[in-house]
């Protein structure tokens, strides 16, 4: 038994501001449910932890346009986002939210520390002011024509229609996205800045030392380096976010009207949550965080959507780096690239893409997460589409592992009085079988440790189709009519498989997995990983023991339901 690890996850934080598609699950939660899945299997410890990303001025402006307080707001959306990680069985440890007591506190201590080590610095800046409205008007809250491609209703902090990154005092004839108003000043006024170009030497050796990192982080990373960390306000003229507080603990002055932008507080989140954690649970978050407080042992890692990567390899090691206190810092770091619906974008307002809420109206949430993660959008982006859709759920699902576990648990019930079978001795054709799962177990830990989950998933489908292949060569349904006892090999070897199927598919599709160990009776103390090296896989279950057959597992997905959801949430013929 190799030594228990102790394994931090977090994935990227979705925001606050509506329910998130299919691809941003693909992209950060259900990679990292799945990673922490396959490792709890192994008996590691492990925590995971995720929250609502809530500052920021797109949730102030939807509260605005709903009518309600950003605080109430806040909290409806943040259930619909609990409600659909629970519908799609993401297993956090914790999912808790940036507006937490203990993130705002984390967050001063932060930018007091860092103002302390002169990596913090007041400066004043232009800043658009709105005379209608009596207040600056920060990112999204001016909008304007592009200085770039001369789009009309561009907004303050980017331009929808070409994509560049704006500030706000170059938009062309601005207006107040509040008020409409178009007596709009550029005033000076205060922010607080992080240093990053100090920190600039620190970052390229952390992250030329981190070898665990996959390329596509790694190269996303140098290339911000390349290019030279340029300091960045992080302060906001907003009410809804962290109070900037001054050295004495109370609001400082010139910034009682301001608060953190929502880029620093946020990634703080991560150490927060699990303080959130730790508070409901009795645990120690320190223990999880703090190099001198026993997170030495700790291995961390990350999962997040490519344009996460530079928050995660440069701003947010800034933050904690330059705090100069010993808080531990990523060491694996997954990102992916994008799940595109038929090669485009999701689009709510175009009806292109099925969104978390609507995908669970239509099937369970095995099918999505088998299909999303065997079709992960590590090497490139990957494309959702219905046909592929209902290729991988049919094939993959119901032929291959679902018509394996029906046939041979009815067989068991029909022929063998639903027990299994006790007599017989295995031959050639199990030899063959221990072999093939001796090696497929290796590969199938391999991909998961490289956190390569396409390839995971690829593997744990080959194994299954490898028991569908030991049956075809048993054949135990021919052999019973001369040989009950060589039949009764076969169905023992298969109800065996069954058992081991359904365990290693856990990560991927939990709820059919458990459903499939529920009906067999298998103990949940026996549910762990099966390790390769166990030569008696094949004949772990007590002879005898009660068989049932579990009802259908996967329901086939029809020609006619493929035309009915692309009438409804777009498909091929959008393009
Ligand atoms: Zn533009």
């Amino acid at each position: 038994m190799p030594s228990k690890r102790r394994i931090l996850i977090t994935s990227a934080l979705p925001y606050i501001n509506g329910i998130k598609h299919l691809g941003n699950l693909a992209g950060s939660m259900l990679p990292a449910d799945v990673y922490a899945r396959y490792q709890r299997l192994q008996g590691h410890d492990v925590l995971y932890i995720c929250a609502t990303d809530e500052h920021g001025t797109p949730a102030e402006l939807a509260a605005q346009a709903a009518n309600v307080s950003v605080q109430d707001y806040c909290d409806e959306q943040h259930q619909i986002q609990r409600d659909a990680g629970d519908g799609f069985s993401l297993s956090y440890d914790w999912f808790g939210r940036s507006s937490s007591e203990e993130n705002k506190k984390l967050t001063q201590h932060f930018a007091q520390v860092l103002e302390e080590k002169g990596l913090i610095e007041e400066r004043v800046s232009q800043q658009v002011y709105s005379v209608d409205d009596g207040r600056f008007l920060p990112d999204r809250y001016v909008e304007g024509t592009c200085p770039h491609c001369e789009y009309e209703k561009a907004r303050g902090d980017q331009c929808d229609n070409c994509g560049r990154l704006l500030d706000p005092v170059d938009l062309k004839n601005p207006y107040s996205a509040v008020s409409g108003g178009t007596n709009i000043e550029i005033r000076d006024t205060a922010h607080l800045f992080l240093l990053q170009s100090k920190m600039q030497e620190t970052i390229r050796e952390w992250v030329e030392a981190s070898k665990d990192w996959p390329q596509l982080a790694r190269s996303i990373a140098l290339k911000w380096l390349d290019e030279g960390l340029r300091d960045r306000a992080i302060t906001r003229d907003l009410k809804w976010g962290v109070p900037v507080l001054g050295a004495d603990g109370n609001p400082r002055p010139g910034f009682e009207n301001k608060v953190f932008y929502v880029w620093f507080d946020a990634p703080v989140e991560y150490i927060a949550a699990t303080e959130e954690w730790a508070k409901a649970n009795g645990g120690d978050w320190e223990r999880w965080w703090r190099t001198d407080k026993g997170a030495e042992d700790v291995e961390y890692v990350q999962f997040m959507g490519k344009d996460n990567v530079a928050f995660h390899t440069v701003s947010f090691p800034v933050t904690i780096f330059g705090s100069g206190e010993p808080w531990k810092a990523v060491d694996k770091l997954k990102a992916f690239n994008w799940v595109t619906w038929y090669g485009g974008k999701f689009s709510t307002s175009q009806k292109r893409g099925v969104f978390m809420d609507q995908a669970l109206d239509l099937l369970p949430a095995d099918y999505w997460r088998w299909y999303l993660m065997a079709n992960a959008p590590e090497g490139s982006d990957a494309a959702f589409t219905w046909e592929g859709f209902q290729a991988s759920v049919n094939s993959d699902l119901a032929n291959v592992l679902g018509n394996f576990v029906n046939r041979i648990t009815k067989y068991t019930v029909g022929k063998f009085d639903g027990a299994l079978p006790a007599t017989g001795t295995p031959g050639e054709d199990e030899a063959w079988m221990a072999a093939e799962l001796k090696a497929s177990l290796a590969r199938i830990s391999e991909h998961y440790e490289a956190m390569e989950f396409r390839k995971a998933a690829a593997e744990t489908r080959a194994l299954w189709a490898a028991g569908n292949e030991y049956l075809t060569r048993a054949e135990p349904w021919v052999k019973y009519k001369n040989d009950v006892d060589a039949a009764a090999v076969g169905v023992r070897t298969g109800l065996n498989l069954v058992a081991i199927f359904a365990i290693i598919a856990q990560p991927l599709i939990p709820t059919t997995a458990k459903s499939i160990l529920d009906t067999l009776g298998i103990p949940d103390g026996n549910r762990n990983w099966p390790s390769a090296d166990d030569g008696n896989l094949l004949d772990a279950m007590p002879h005898g023991m009660p068989i049932q057959a579990p009802p259908v597992l996967f329901q086939k997905i029809e020609d006619a339901m493929v035309e009915d959801w692309t009438k409804r949430f777009g498909g091929e013929e959008n393009d």
